[in-house]
């Protein structure tokens, strides 16, 4: 793992040429040409003076130009900072500011915040490029396709001194979903493990003959005895490649291993089921509410998706029922959950994707190669024992350097080497791990630790319900009480379905008070966002 993450791609290109990297509806990109556009736009951004230590934040959906411009920013030894290009004016002027951008590369459609952030003389003064995919690029601004065009000749990138233990590759925000987002700083090194963590694991290039355990570059996507093969299969990508999930899941791990990624730049469940049928995947991920709305796609019935093998979910909890459905409705398929969180680049735990060895549903799996998990009582903070709840703590080359400009939360987040996720986990007998819930999101009832995640599954599990998110109402006497969000399948006597889920639980956790609606509220990264609920309560 001493290489930069761009040489990664030089590798994959080697191997896959002509293979289809990236099909994005009638576009194709080839690994080949990948390879040689993104030296292009390397080039092109070391033309104008940009490279080492400086940051390209990509404002972009999820398209070709987005894959040519994130191996161009790594080959030119930059720093990729990606943005949602959904972000309004005010938290996307923060972060460009935050990151320190030099160069923006956005897209017709998303121009106007950022034309207005460039506007501000703090923002406008630091940024020096701005270069447009599709349309017309306006006055000052550069023109994607002049920088990497669609016959762009086989080339070196330009030379650049990576220090992989020290440069950053990414500055990746986290989704904000409990607060402020912030930036996570990765470097080369952090990035490059993750990304061969999670190769070795879902791709089977660890060694067959099992002398050593160390997995070189050249290795990746080889052919081995592994039983359960993703390599050389086609991955329908869920994610947004503005997260983490979407970057190392969707546009890194799959294109180092020879996956042809068939790629959406927006969520359509209908559109997803069609391209998965017609295009024989063979793996899907993405994150819990992706699943559930393809759950709910009256299609899925209709479709024949007898060509997934396995089905990754990650960045939320996936609901039990909904494993249980997805095994249902798509037999033969490895559903397997994993854990992750930007501060540990993408990924910490998985569940084996190997079909002879052991998924256990309803947990995160085991922890990925050289990475360690061990779980500390928030209060005391000793060790937990076997079966004790504690909070997620993580070791590994993946865990980041620090939070950009935040010295107190590093402080508070990195410990001696050990990185403090705020997340309740538990193990089971054989070291799989639990994702109880986050700290942040459980409640106080008297005294009593009430975890929503607990409800929410009972909720879940009723056929009157689509989907649930529980919340807690601050109340003077007994400090919170929980209060059930409910989206309903269909008919609902919430009386009914409250009695029935309230005799499951212990007195101290039970629903006091159910609100219907007609959805959750999740970010674009697929989380379910519980301070736009408690915002509602208040
Ligand atoms: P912020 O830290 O800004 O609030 P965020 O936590 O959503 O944003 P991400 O890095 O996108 O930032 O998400 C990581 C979090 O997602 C984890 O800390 C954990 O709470 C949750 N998560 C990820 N995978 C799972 C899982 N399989 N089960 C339960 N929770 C998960």
């Amino acid at each position: 793992p001493e290489v930069p993450v761009g040489e990664l791609l030089r590798g994959a290109s080697q191997r896959f040429g002509e293979r289809i990297a990236i099909r994005h509806g009638t576009d194709v990109l080839t690994y080949s040409s990948l390879w040689q556009r993104s030296c292009a736009f390397a080039r092109a951004l070391a033309d104008h003076g940009v490279g080492s230590g400086q940051t390209v934040t990509l404002h972009l959906p999820n398209c070709l130009e987005y894959a040519i411009a994130y191996y161009g920013v790594m080959l030119a030894g930059a720093t990729f900072c990606p943005a949602n290009p959904l972000l309004p004016k005010a938290p996307l002027s923060k972060q460009l500011s935050d990151a320190g951008t030099v160069a923006v590369v956005t897209h017709a459609g998303a121009i106007t915040p950022v034309e207005s952030v460039l506007g501000e003389p703090e923002v406008g003064e630091a940024v020096r490029l701005v270069v447009m995919v599709g349309g017309e690029p306006g006055p000052g601004q550069v023109a994607f396709d002049s920088c990497a065009p669609s016959d762009s000749p086989a080339s070196e990138p330009p030379a650049v001194d990576i220090d992989v233990r020290r440069d950053l590759a990414h500055i990746s925000y986290t989704g904000g979903t409990t607060g402020l987002s912030k930036g996570v700083e990765l470097t080369h090194r952090n990035v490059v493990c993750n990304v061969l963590q999670y190769v070795a694991w879902n791709h089977g290039a660890v060694p067959a003959t099992g002398e050593s355990d160390v997995v070189t570059v050249d290795q990746v996507g080889s052919e081995t005895d592994w039983p359960v093969r993703l390599g050389n299969g086609v991955l329908i990508n869920l994610t947004p490649w503005f997260h983490a999930m979407g970057c190392i899941g969707s546009l890194t791990v799959p294109l180092v291993a020879g996956v042809t990624v068939i790629l959406h730049d927006r969520f359509d469940p209908a559109t997803y089921l069609a391209d998965a049928e017609r295009w024989r995947v063979t793996s899907m991920s993405g994150a819990p509410a992706m699943f559930a709305a393809l759950l709910a796609e009256p299609d899925i019935g209709k479709r024949d998706l007898g060509s997934v093998r396995a089905l990754s979910s990650g960045g939320g909890p996936l609901p039990h029922e909904h494993i249980r459905l997805l095994s249902e409705r798509l037999p033969g398929v490895v559903v397997c959950e994993g854990y992750g969180l930007t501060e540990a680049t993408m990924g910490v735990a998985s569940n084996p994707t190997a079909r002879s060895s052991t998924q256990k549903l309803g947990t995160v799996g085991v922890p990925v190669f050289d990475t360690e998990v061990r779980l500390m009582d928030p209060s005391t903070g000793r060790e937990c024992g076997q079966g004790e709840a504690g909070e997620v703590q993580v070791r590994g080359p993946q865990v980041m350097v620090g939070y950009r400009n935040r010295p107190e939360e590093n402080a508070e987040s990195l410990v001696d080497g050990w990185l403090r996720t705020g997340d309740m986990g538990k193990f089971d007998s054989d070291g799989y791990l639990m994702i109880v819930d986050r700290l942040k999101d459980m409640l106080i009832y008297k005294g009593y630790n009430v975890y929503p995640r607990e409800i929410e599954e009972l909720l879940i599990a009723h056929p009157s319900v689509r989907a649930a998110a529980v919340v807690g109402r601050p109340n003077a006497s007994v400090g919170e009480f929980p209060v059930a969000f409910v989206v309903p399948a269909g008919h609902i006597d919430v009386d009914k379905v409250t009695a029935h889920v309230n005799a499951q639980l212990l007195p101290y956790k039970r629903i006091r008070e159910v609100v219907v609606v007609d959805q959750i509220p999740v970010s674009a990264a697929g989380k379910v966002l519980k301070r736009d609920l408690r915002d509602q309560l208040r």
